[in-house]
């Protein structure tokens, strides 16, 4: 289980958008949040951190793209579900 540093949303399940599969997160692994959308990193704890923007500029540009794919991905949910 792990929650949201932006909304505390209970987080059971990380799936990876490369796989479509249902995984264990890792060490620096990029998530975005399903309940907010808030783009979080995976510590060495495997605990959830905001992505700063200064995080946010020290990844690889294959990174910064994936977490956009996953944003907007989720960003097209959100909209189906609230409409
Ligand atoms: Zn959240």
């Amino acid at each position: 289980m792990t929650q949201c540093p932006n909304c505390s949303g209970e987080l059971e399940m990380h799936l990876n958008n490369q796989t479509g599969k249902v995984e264990a997160p890792l060490p620096g692994d990029l998530s975005v949040c399903w309940f907010c959308g808030s783009k979080n990193i995976f510590d060495k704890d495997c605990r959830l951190v905001m992505l700063t923007s200064e995080m946010e500029a020290q990844l690889t540009e294959l990174e910064r793209d994936m977490i956009q794919v996953a944003w907007e991905v989720w960003n097209v949910k959100y909209s189906i579900r609230g409409s």
